[in-house]
């Protein structure tokens, strides 16, 4: 007998309207969830990559037939505009797995590794092994992708994978749960647990086999720590605090429109938002002006035509609010936006930028998750370089400049996971390149190759042809070791010496 399973009421963050109930996964099923993941993973592990591509495959055509209506669950779940839940959820998810089916095969088939002369004729590889049944914990600002490409990842990889989605976007959790289910993938090999974070602290201490969590930093390091103990190895995808740098040389109205893109889409709720803006002092006064123009022109609303949807976890609102009335309180100013105080009811904030910031502001140093962007002038190219380094995230950032030189020179010298040089957030769209945060932004990156690869033991293999009786190396050692000492030293000295190196092997040899 079960306990009386508690259900998710789902309410949509833009409207208010109810849309529905989920059942919670009772924590007394996190043995079976395991037990079933693991007589699956027996099965899946065993096909060929090729055949584990084909249900990826099916998945990417059946998603892209129910687009529309996989966007009108994550907007009615989330807030966002049906745009974005398009652009930056759905496409990003379906490009991921393209990537995967073109290039998994190649990424996980046995590679050959070259083999020191030491070891003289014998070959060497890599292999990777699926490491068994793959916990995905996720949150709720892009629901669909942050849950879906690490599953993915995983199962083309040969694991088997138990999904905890974010109990603040439930539906989309459930809508994922049934386009696995409609592909058919055989039983017990994608499993998806409903419910909070006493459910995902449940399924983390059911010793899964690795944990992929995207989320907060606070949540991180709590799973980081429940994995140590039993040295299950983990990939945190944490918070961001995202700096973008912008030159005077750099084409201005070009920066302006992408600052308030990069601060304000999904309503300042991506890890990777632009959550300061350093701005060279020369070019200030003008590019406020650019700015504020730009913000005029935001449509805030919920219908196709909108940029800027709700919030969509009321918690968020009470951050975003503490860090204004801090700064406020301070002596900022705001440009655009309303005061706290004059915010409407509702999930919906302004997009606010404000000025008169100092660097020491829980505005400059904490994640807001939020439609807030400070703005900081700076002098010299060093002092961009320090104020963009100096927060503890390390996520993303970005540098404006024509000067492609510089550009790069700042780039190479930020502290971050990635840099866009021109542009903002975009790395994230290019499966090609590895995904991850510096210092407390994370640990471990996915997307590339290594986005496959994480999911598998990387196993070295040595073949010899078994024919020779010996190994140098091997017993007996009499009168080894001097002509182990001249071996080495012809090998290892300035100029090899390869006279003195073949004499002393074939002595070696023949002992
Ligand atoms: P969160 O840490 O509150 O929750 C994330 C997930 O962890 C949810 O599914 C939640 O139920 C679960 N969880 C919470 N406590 C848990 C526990 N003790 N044990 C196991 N699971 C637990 O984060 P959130 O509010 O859902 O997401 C917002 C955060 O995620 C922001 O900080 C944002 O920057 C970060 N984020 C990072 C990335 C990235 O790729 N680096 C992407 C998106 C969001």
């Amino acid at each position: 007998m079960h306990s009386v399973q508690e259900k998710l009421q789902v309410y949509a963050p833009a409207t208010g309207k109810y849309l529905g109930a989920i059942e919670e996964t009772p924590a007394e099923l996190v043995g079976d969830f395991y037990q079933r993941g693991r007589n699956a993973f027996e099965a899946w592990s065993q096909l060929s990559v090729r055949e584990r591509l084909q249900y990826l495959r099916k998945l990417k055509e059946y998603m892209a037939d129910h687009m529309e209506d996989i966007a009108r669950i994550i907007s009615d779940d989330t807030g966002k505009v049906m745009t974005e839940a398009l652009v930056a959820d759905i496409m990003p998810t379906l490009d991921a797995i393209s990537h995967i089916c073109s290039h998994g095969e190649k990424i996980l088939r046995r590679q050959k590794a070259g083999t020191p002369l030491l070891l003289i004729g014998k070959k060497s590889f890599i292999e990777y092994m699926p490491r068994g049944v793959v916990l995905v914990i996720s949150p709720w600002n892009y629901p669909l992708q942050l849950a879906v490409v690490p599953m993915v990842s995983a199962l083309a990889a040969g694991n088997s994978v138990i999904l905890k989605p974010s109990e603040v976007t439930p539906l989309v959790g459930k809508c994922i749960e049934e386009l696995f289910d409609k592909i058919g993938f055989p039983k017990g090999t994608v499993q998806v647990a409903h419910g909070g974070k006493e459910v995902g602290a449940a399924f983390t201490a059911g010793k899964p086999d690795y944990i992929f969590f995207t989320g907060s930093v606070r949540t991180g390091k709590i799973i980081q720590e429940a994995a140590a103990k039993e040295l299950i190895p983990t990939t945190l995808e944490l918070g961001g605090k995202d700096p973008m740098i912008v030159f005077a040389d750099a084409n201005l109205k070009r920066a302006a429109k992408g600052a308030v893109w990069a601060a304000f889409t999904n309503s300042g709720q991506v890890c990777m938002s632009a959550e300061r803006l350093y701005i060279e002092r020369s070019v200030y006064k003008e590019f406020m002006k650019l700015l504020r123009t730009e913000v005029a022109g935001l449509k805030m609303g919920t219908d196709e035509n909108s940029d800027i949807g709700s919030m969509t976890f009321p918690g968020q609102i009470q951050i975003v609010r503490e860090q204004l009335e801090e700064a406020l309180s301070r002596g900022a100013l705001l440009e655009t936006g309303k005061r706290p105080e004059e915010w409407e009811e509702g999930m919906f904030l302004p997009p606010t930028v404000v000025t008169n910031v100092s660097q020491d502001m829980k505005i400059i140093q904490e994640e807001a998750f939020g439609p807030i962007l400070p703005v900081i002038p700076f002098d010299t190219e060093e002092e961009a370089i320090a104020l963009a380094n100096g927060t503890e995230y390390g996520l993303n950032a970005s540098v404006w400049s024509m000067d492609m030189t510089k550009a790069r020179r700042v780039a190479s010298r930020l502290v971050s996971g990635a840099v866009v040089i021109n542009d903002a957030i975009i790395t994230v769209a290019n499966h090609g390149l590895p995904f991850g945060g510096a210092k407390q932004s994370g640990i471990g990156r996915y997307h590339g190759d290594a986005g496959l690869r994480i999911f598998c033991h990387e196993k070295a293999i040595i073949e010899d042809s078994g024919k020779k009786v010996n190994e140098i190396q091997w017993y007996p050692y009499e009168g080894k070791y001097p002509l182990f000492l001249k071996l080495f030293k012809s090998y290892f000295q300035r100029k090899r010496n390869w006279t003195e190196f073949g004499r002393n092997y074939l002595k070696l040899l023949k002992k």
